[in-house]
């Protein structure tokens, strides 16, 4: 049945040019590396959404005065290079509980607080490390804030370092990151929560990302009422399909996966 082997062939990420009404899995890698980009979800559907991304991305990161909207050569390998430029450091992202290796445990599938089945917010899973479309989210706020030094001020924190605090949330079990802001000298508490008020406004403006959880399936940032001086971002509002283990990753390869560009 060779027919059917062939229309079964899913191309990989890097395979071929994407441009729009294409559909794929190597569309959805391509909508979750641009996630920070405006931002859509990785349903593997190049649409106009994901056309807008690429327009982004081709006119902020490599200043091409007309972007084609065309995920070609050129475009792949400036995504690259982007992460290059970009490192996430996972030694920031590990779970500081001493009992799991960095990343839980993968305990409470299918767990819920009480009275919260169903409910993300009340999810007790470990997920298996830090959801990828969030760490390449992280890195446009990079790419589009070099005035600032950011680090991770909390990464993974499972169930066993929850209760070491006595904390119920379960948003950082893979879901969520603090960004802290490295403060320079003289400056106060006071700069520090307008420099991460700043940052909120570029993450909406740029990254498509919402202040508070209203809409599902969009990146949130805790309200400065919560995170006065840090910057918290997660994809807790996203479907549970766009939650799979398959999302998570608990290193820079995994969150890379490199993969020769063959177009
Ligand atoms: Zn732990």
């Amino acid at each position: 049945m060779p027919t059917i082997a062939k229309e079964m062939h899913m191309p990989a990420y890097g395979e071929r040019v994407l441009q729009k009404d294409m559909k794929g899995p190597d569309v959805a890698e391509l909508q979750l590396r641009l996630a920070g980009f405006r931002g859509t979800l990785p349903d593997g559907d190049f649409g106009s959404g994901t056309e807008l991304q690429v327009q982004q991305f081709q006119r902020d990161v490599m200043k091409m005065a007309s972007p084609t909207r065309v995920v070609d050569k050129a475009t792949f390998i400036a995504i690259d290079q982007f992460a290059q430029r970009c490192p996430i450091d996972f030694k920031q992202l590990k779970c500081p509980c001493g009992t799991c290796s960095g990343f839980g445990r993968g305990l409470f599938r299918g767990q819920y607080l009480p009275g919260g089945q169903g409910q993300e917010i009340n999810n007790l899973y470990e997920y298996p490390g830090i959801h990828r479309m969030l760490l390449w989210a992280v890195r446009a706020a990079y790419f589009y804030m070099p005035e600032h030094q950011f680090s991770f001020s909390s990464g993974y924190r499972c169930s066993v370092d929850n209760q070491q605090h006595k904390r119920t949330s379960t948003n950082h079990h893979g879901k969520a990151v603090d960004l802290d802001i490295a403060l320079k000298a003289g400056e106060s508490k006071r700069d520090d929560a307008v420099k991460c008020d700043a940052v909120r406004g570029k993450l909406v403006e740029l990254s498509n990302a919402q202040i508070g959880w209203t809409a599902a399936n969009r990146k949130a940032l805790e309200p400065s009422s919560i995170a006065p001086t840090w910057v918290h971002y997660d994809v807790r509002q996203y479907d549970a399909v766009y939650l799979a283990d398959s999302y998570f990753c608990k290193d820079a390869d995994s969150l890379d996966r490199p993969m020769p560009i063959k177009v």
